[in-house]
C-alpha cells in the first residue's frame, strides 16, 4: 500500500467518523486525530528497566473526533461533562460519561478511564485545566493483541486536547503524560515505549528509543523494498496486566537491580556476574542484559540496511522471553515454531506475554506458506484459531485532514 493510498483511507475513515459525530453529538467535531498501534519489533520488558526499544507504529489507528464545549454556544456549554463515544468491539455503539472537574482515579470506569485519565494527567503534571467535550472514538487497533490499542485511544486524546486547548507540548511529554494516565489513573504499570511508538513513529522506519534519556532515532525499516512482511499472529489469549504477571516481572528486576547494587539494570553491564542473585532472579535480569544487546545489534543492522539479517535476533529474544523471563505461553510459542518451521527468517512474541500476539518476520514469497502452517498448526493443536494480518510501519499521531465535500 503506498503512502498516499494510505493517507486517502485515512482522510475517508476521518470524513466517516465527522458524519456519524454530528448524527450523535448533533454538531460538526472541531477536528478529527488520529493515533496508531505499535508492533514491537524487538526489545521487550526493556522500557521499565530504562533499556532500550526498538517498536514501530503501524497502519492500524484509533481516530478520534473531538469537539469542545463553548461558552455561551452550547447548551451545556458551562458544565465539565464529557461524552463519549465508540464503535467498540463490535457490540454497536458504547456510550460513556463523566466530568473533568474533580476528577480521581476511580471515577471513571470501563473505557472511559483512558480519556479520562489522559485529562487528569493534564490536570495533574501540565496544570492544564480541561473543559467538557464530546468525543466519538472508532479504532481499527484489535483489543488484547498485544498491539497497544489503550494507549492508542489516550495518544489520539492527547494530540487532540493538545492540539484544541494550544497546550503546547512536545512529543516526549506526551507520552510521559500518556504514561502518568495509564499508571496512575487507570492503574497498569506499564513502560513509555508503547506511546512513544505511536507519538514518534515514521512511515517506513522503526523507533529506536532510550528509555533512560528518552532520546530517539528513526531507523529505517524498508520491509517492502527488500521484499519482506511482518506477519502479526493474534493468538487470541487475552493477556491482561492486571493478573499479576507483568508487575511481578517488574519486581524481580527491581530486587536484581538492588541485589547488583544498581539504580535499574540498565546500568548493569551486559557481562556482570549474576551468581550471587537466586536463579529466578538470575533468569529475568539475564532476558534483560542479553535483550538490551539484542536491540542495539538490530538497530545497527537497520542502519546499515541489512534488513534481511534480524531474524536470528528476533528469534533468540523469543527465546530468551520463553525461557529466561517466562512471559510466553503455549500459544505464542507455537505460532513461533509453526512460523518458523514453515519459511519465516524470524519469530517472537510482542508485547507483554501471556498472550496477545507473535510477529513474524517473513519474505513476501513464503508469506502464503506461512500463514497456512500457523493455522494448521493450531487446528492441530486444537487451539483457536489465530488472527493473521501484516502491518506497515506508519507515521506517528497527529490531526487528519478531513475530505473537502465533493471528494467523497
Ligand atoms: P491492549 O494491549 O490492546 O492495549 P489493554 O487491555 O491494555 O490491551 O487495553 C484494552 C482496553 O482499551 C479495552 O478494554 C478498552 O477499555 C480500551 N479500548 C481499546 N480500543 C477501544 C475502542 N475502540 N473503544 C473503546 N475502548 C477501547
Ligand atoms: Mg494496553
Amino acid at each position: 500500500m503506498s503512502a498516499a493510498t494510505s493517507a486517502t483511507e485515512l482522510e475517508e475513515r476521518a470524513g466517516a467518523l465527522a458524519r456519524r459525530f454530528a448524527g450523535v453529538f448533533g454538531a460538526e467535531p472541531d477536528g478529527v486525530w488520529c493515533a496508531p498501534g505499535r508492533v514491537n519489533l524487538i526489545g521487550e520488558h526493556t522500557d521499565y528497566n530504562n533499556g532500550f526499544v526498538l517498536p514501530f507504529a503501524i497502519d492500524r489507528s484509533a481516530l478520534v473526533a473531538v469537539r469542545l464545549r463553548r461558552p455561551g454556544q452550547d447548551p451545556e456549554a458551562d458544565t465539565d461533562v464529557v461524552r463519549l463515544a465508540s464503535t467498540y468491539a463490535q457490540t454497536g455503539l458504547s456510550r460513556a460519561e463523566f466530568s473533568t472537574g474533580g476528577l480521581e482515579p476511580g471515577l471513571a470506569a470501563g473505557w472511559a478511564a483512558y480519556p479520562a485519565g489522559v485529562v487528569y494527567a493534564l490536570a495533574q503534571h501540565a496544570g492544564a485545566s480541561v473543559p467538557g467535550f464530546d468525543l466519538f472514538l472508532d479504532s481499527t487497533v484489535p483489543v488484547g493483541a498485544g498491539l497497544s490499542s489503550s494507549h492508542a485511544v489516550e495518544v489520539a486524546v492527547i494530540v487532540a486536547l493538545n492540539d484544541l486547548l494550544g497546550l503546547g507540548l512536545d512529543r516526549p511529554g506526551m507520552a510521559r503524560l500518556t504514561q502518568y494516565a495509564e499508571n496512575e489513573f487507570v492503574g497498569a504499570p506499564t513502560g513509555i515505549m508503547d506511546q512513544s511508538a505511536s507519538l514518534m513513529g515514521a512511515e517506513g522506519g522503526a523507533l529506536f528509543l532510550d528509555c533512560r534519556s528518552l532520546d530517539s532515532e528513526i531507523v529505517p525499516l524498508p520491509l517492502a523494498e527488500y521484499g519482506l512482511s511482518v506477519l502479526v499472529m493474534d493468538t487470541r489469549v487475552e493477556h491482561s496486566h492486571s493478573d499479576g504477571g507483568y508487575s511481578a516481572r517488574r519486581q524481580s528486576c527491581e530486587r536484581g537491580a538492588a541485589a547488583l547494587g544498581a539504580e535499574s539494570l540498565r546500568e548493569v553491564p551486559a557481562d556482570a556476574d549474576l551468581s550471587g542473585l537466586d536463579h529466578e532472579t538470575q533468569r529475568r535480569v539475564r532476558h534483560i542484559l542479553s535483550e538490551n544487546q539484542r536491540v542495539l545489534q538490530v538497530a545497527q543492522k537497520l542502519r546499515d540496511g541489512a534488513v534481511d539479517s534480524i531474524g536470528e535476533l528476533l528469534t533468540a529474544s523469543h527465546i530468551s522471553l520463553r525461557d529466561d523471563f517466562e512471559v510466553s505461553c503455549p500459544e505464542l510459542d507455537l505460532a513461533v515454531d509453526a512460523a518458523l518451521a514453515a519459511g519465516a527468517m524470524g519469530a517472537r512474541m510482542t508485547g507483554g506475554g501471556f498472550g496477545g500476539s507473535a510477529i513474524a518476520l517473513v519474505r513476501h514469497d513464503d508469506e502464503d506458506a506461512v500463514r497456512a502452517g500457523v493455522l494448521s498448526a493450531f487446528a492441530d493443536r486444537g487451539f483457536r484459531e489465530p488472527a493473521l494480518f501484516t502491518v506497515l510501519p506508519a507515521d506517528g499521531a497527529g490531526h487528519v485532514q478531513l475530505t473537502a465535500p465533493g471528494r467523497q
